[in-house]
């Protein structure tokens, strides 16, 4: 990284944990000859984010200082701020069987991807992660439900990236930080808002990326493709609507998209500070905080995402957060607004119930231009009469 960077990574650094040749050819040699640990999806989706340095500084699965004081201060114990613990769990049999390994190697598919070098075996505190992580330890909770299905063990150390993951969706948009950052210089981007988001893009969360655009150089549109909870719209839908979207209502020179390959935690406010930094670790000078960003049900209030950037310094943070209140079709103001921007009543107001729009687009209806961009649901109907046959 130059000097000149707009942002620099957390922690000051990109990581990149990724071997190169020969070393991966040999370290997949000696892998075979280690204990082995398998790695399920959402932690193949933490380590890919490690080894591509989206969760810079880490440069593994945390131990117990950093887990403890992730939980409890918000912060690394280096003292940098960091709300979710990222850690590698195992359960009884599996924390047994590597013993005193001082290296294990990490498994998908029956393949290596990557060693472990083994600093520590300890038992995760499911109860104070899930009160700190989640503000809940309700099994209804999707978060703590896959917190709970988790191993007791958690195994801490740096890790060796042989290969990413194998992935056959979104190539071309499967950027790393290093990229994004690339492609942001090329297009002489000083100030990039990153914008996630787990949803269709309707004309509510357009208008909040066109606001924020306004004031920045461009946009990265970071979907998140990594696992979500079963009535989440599936990543490859969600695709064909932000591709459509892009290429109908977006300037192609203002606009980049790429994808986000984090799990979701559905954490809202610790969720919402773990998402800026690493969008600050993509090259992200700005990232838009909505209403209840990666929430889920009623878990959180309305705007705790965007209350708990208080509890931080700017500086310490580095990427600036911008929030935004709901907002909709006012056929009064005859545009776009929010409550911060227009008189009227809610009557005046093209509000839809996200109920009510499933219902709709099931019955194979588009919601009003107002509210979704045709091109948008016309996917998102075909998408549903796919599902139902
Ligand atoms: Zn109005």
């Amino acid at each position: 990284m130059s000097t000149t960077d707009p942002i620099p990574p957390h922690g000051g650094k990109l990581v990149d944990l990724l071997l190169p040749e020969p070393a991966a050819e040999r370290i997949t040699q000696e892998s075979e000859h280690l204990p082995k640990v398998a790695v399920g999806k959402r932690e193949l989706s933490d380590l890919e984010m490690l080894a591509v340095g989206a969760l810079s500084p880490l440069t593994g699965f945390m131990g117990e200082k950093d887990y403890r004081s992730v939980i409890e201060e918000m912060h690394l114990a280096s003292g940098l701020p960091w709300t979710i613990p990222v850690t590698l769990s195992l359960d009884e049999s599996e924390a047994k069987r590597i013993g005193g390994a001082a290296r294990v190697a990490l498994i998908t598919g029956g393949q290596p991807v990557a060693v472990l070098d083994v600093d520590s075996v300890y038992r995760r505190d499911g109860e104070a992660e899930a009160r700190s992580v989640f503000g809940t330890t309700d099994l209804a909770h999707p978060g703590v439900k896959a917190l709970h299905a988790a191993g007791t063990f958690l195994v801490a150390g740096s890790v060796h990236v042989i290969r990413l993951p194998r992935h056959t969706t979104f190539q071309r948009f499967r950027l790393t930080p290093a990229e994004t950052r690339a492609a942001f210089a090329e297009r002489g981007w000083n100030r990039v808002v990153g914008f996630q988001t787990r949803n269709p893009v309707h004309r509510a969360h357009e208008y909040l990326q066109k606001c924020a655009l306004e004031i920045v150089d461009g946009l990265l549109l970071h979907p998140l493709v990594g696992e979500t909870k079963e009535d989440d719209v599936p990543a490859e839908v969600r695709m064909q609507c932000y591709e459509v979207l892009l290429a109908n209502y977006y300037p192609a020179d203002r606009v980049m998209m790429s994808v986000f390959p984090a799990a979701m935690r559905y954490a809202g406010p610790k969720e919402a500070i773990w998402h800026a930094i690493a969008r600050k670790n993509y090259g992200c000078t700005h990232f838009i905080v909505g209403r209840d960003h990666a929430g889920v049900g009623s878990y959180y209030g309305t705007y705790d995402a965007q209350k708990i950037f208080d509890e931080f310094d700017a500086e310490e943070l580095g990427i600036t957060p911008l929030f935004f209140e709901h907002s909709f079709f006012c056929k009064k103001c005859d545009q776009m607004a929010s409550p911060k921007t227009c008189p009227h009543a809610d009557e005046d107001r093209v509000i839809l119930s996200g109920t009510k729009v499933r219902e709709m687009l099931r019955a194979g209806k588009k919601p009003p231009k107002e509210f979704s961009r045709p091109e948008v649901a016309q996917i998102l109907i075909e998408a549903m009469a796919e599902r139902t046959r």
